[in-house]
């Protein structure tokens, strides 16, 4: 193995990624006084987040009537009963204040008519615990609500005494005898030097890993990093089989088309122009969630109604909506839809397809943002000085399927709630525990290793061959077969993994390496999904499986935990689902049948 230099940097508190997630954490924990470090592999508003663009839920009842407790209860309904109600309610109470504050900070959102924050209607967004109209909860600046607030909050993130490495690539986690977390070993990208960040506590906002499979939504960075140093670390990740397609990718292309449109009034045809919707979801036709339409638009193309010369996608219809309210409301998509699918929203449909588009799985958290793992027994056992928040998360607040616009909102309650929970247990500018000096050798063998492999297979090769089998074996749809193959093939992918060639040896903006670092993040990922989908015998949310179409309660009401190992051996066991909401201001939502 070469040597490595490596400079040392001590911070109270250490914040992998700058997405809203790690933003919001990083000024949260510098205003309450720790000295903090953000690290993040891209410039902070080039993150994901900037992508978003429906809007951010909370009930601010601004446009008709509504109430923290019937988001509550559609976001419990929305998780097909396997979000924990402690978190939900935590999550929904606090958007109110939380959305507020990001008024306060200069997000541009846009306005109603006398000046308040504008709210459309979203997918699953009810009043009256489900019985009354839809609601307008979905606060939003036009379609670019990530935009909006990406800027406003590295805007808050510069007025605090927050420290940025910029183009860091964060490698692994730094872990105690204890299994604390002391701090992570990065990368710089630009010169190829090695930084130990030591810390009281390291926040993992690392995002998704959408780009596990080949038609997605998300960022080309989206390789949910942060999932793949817990699972080298030893940790369990948890509900990974619950991977959203969102119904309205550009067919080809996969950019997103924002479910504000159908919250605006648009419409999916079949091929025969029918508004199909309304056969499988009557009074909230296509404004159902989204696990639903996506199933539905699936079922229209495998039983003929699709559309196109090949019958294989579907439209989205917004000419009715009329040139004003589409300028007004939805610029950003009329401009996606115009350089990705060659059509004027104002006149032509839209051809869409369901598209991977969130991974509601992921680290699993207290809802102070703290990672808890089962030991000896106890399934809430916290890791000392590991935090996870946004998608790199599982809180869980979306439990089987998230609901549109709880995404952006879970980014900033839970950056918001690290802050706190922090300022509460740990001390800013308390002493840092001497670590062994081989505190980071496995870290750097594993980047020795990588930076020499020298296999037959390119890393973009493996990469398609794990995106394609994603993409086959764990889709929409899923079937024992489907799923026991996807098992094997993706066993397939990891072992060729260690055949990988990584081609620039240099250590100076070595975009090969960078890629292979990530395609190893991913990989175990992609394994751990794979295995714990085949491991669930049931329909639940986004996982919807042809050989036990039904939910079951009495079996798999719990969070699948699962390991691997570097063999790519995985290990399942389980989590309760909490269903106590731990506030005396709503009630456990009990368990029923899930229609809309
Ligand atoms: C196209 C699109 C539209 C969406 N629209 C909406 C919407 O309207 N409403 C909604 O609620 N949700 C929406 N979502 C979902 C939501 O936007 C995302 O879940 C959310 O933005 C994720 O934020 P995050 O802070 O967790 O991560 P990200 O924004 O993905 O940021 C991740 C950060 O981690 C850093 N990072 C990652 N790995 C490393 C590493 N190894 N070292 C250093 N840094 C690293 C990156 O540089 C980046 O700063 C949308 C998603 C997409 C893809």
């Amino acid at each position: 193995m070469d040597a490595y230099k490596i400079h040392e940097h001590y911070f109270d508190m250490v914040v992998v990624g700058a997405g809203g997630a790690g933003l919001r954490a990083t000024f949260g924990l510098a205003q309450k006084g720790f000295n903090t470090a953000c690290l993040s592999k891209v410039f902070p508003t080039r993150s994901h987040t900037v992508a978003a663009q429906g809007g951010v839920a909370a009930a601010l009842g601004n446009m008709g009537e509504d109430d923290w407790r019937y988001h509550f209860y559609d976001t419990v309904k929305g998780s097909d009963w396997l979000g924990d109600q402690d978190a939900i309610a935590y999550m929904c109470k606090e958007a109110i204040p939380a959305i507020i504050e990001l008024e306060h900070y200069g997000l541009p959102f846009s306005r109603t008519e006398d000046g308040r924050i504008y709210q459309r209607p979203f997918g699953g967004m009810t009043t009256r615990f489900g019985e009354g109209p839809p609601a307008q909860r979905t606060c939003a600046a036009a379609d670019r609500t990530g935009h909006a607030m990406l800027h406003a909050l590295y805007q808050q993130s510069l007025a605090h005494d927050a420290q940025f490495f910029v183009e860091f690539f964060a490698l692994d986690l730094i872990m105690d005898e204890e299994g604390a977390c002391r701090g992570v070993l990065a990368l710089e990208m630009a010169t190829g030097e090695l930084h130990l960040f030591r810390a009281q506590g390291v926040v993992l906002a690392t995002g998704g890993y959408g780009r596990a499979y080949f038609s997605c939504t998300s960022a080309h960075t989206c390789t949910g990093d942060g999932g793949g140093m817990a699972l080298r670390a030893g940790l369990a990740l948890q509900d990974m089989e619950f991977v959203q397609f969102h119904p309205t990718g550009i067919y080809g292309a996969g950019c997103l088309i924002t479910e504000g449109v159908r919250g605006e009034g648009g419409i999916l045809r079949n091929a025969s122009g029918e508004r199909f919707m309304e056969r499988y979801a009557p009074s909230v036709k296509d404004l159902a969630p989204r696990d639903m339409v996506s199933r539905a638009m699936t079922i229209e193309i495998r039983e003929g109604r699709g559309c196109g010369p090949n019958k294989d996608h579907i439209l989205l219809d917004l000419t009715h909506l009329g040139a004003e309210v589409i300028h007004e409301r939805l610029p950003g998509i009329s401009e996606t839809a115009k350089i990705f699918a060659g059509v004027d929203t104002t006149r032509q449909p839209i051809p869409v397809l369901p598209t991977v588009h969130y991974n509601m799985g992921g680290i699993p958290t207290n809802y102070h943002g703290e990672v808890v793992q089962l030991r000896h027994g106890d399934p809430d056992a916290v890791v000392p000085g590991l935090y996870a928040i946004g998608e790199a998360a599982c809180v869980s607040v979306h439990g089987a399927n998230r609901l549109g616009s709880n995404s952006l909102l879970d980014l900033v309650v839970f950056g918001r709630a690290v802050a706190n929970r922090c300022a509460a247990t740990l001390t800013p500018g308390a002493r840092h525990k001497p670590l062994p000096t081989s505190a980071c050798d496995k870290a750097l063998d594993n980047l020795d290793r990588l930076r020499h492999s020298n296999g037959s297979r390119a890393t973009a090769e493996i990469r398609l061959d794990m995106q394609r089998t994603m993409q086959n074996d764990a889709a929409v749809f899923r079937t024992s077969r489907s799923l026991s193959e996807g098992v094997s093939n993706i066993g397939r992918v990891f072992d060729s993994f260690q055949d990988v060639r990584v081609s620039d040896r240099s250590l100076v903006w070595n975009s090969d390496l960078i890629e292979t670092l990530e395609l190893q993040n991913l990989l175990g990922q992609a394994v751990v999904t794979m295995a714990c989908a085949e491991n669930r015998k049931e329909s639940r949310g986004a996982h919807a499986h042809e050989d036990y179409p039904q939910r079951d309660d009495a079996n798999w009401m719990k969070h699948t935990l699962c390991w691997i190992d570097g063999n790519g051996k995985t290990t399942i066991d389980y989590r309760p689902v909490h269903l106590q909401t731990g506030s005396d201001e709503v009630d456990t939502v009990p368990p029923k049948a899930r229609v809309y």
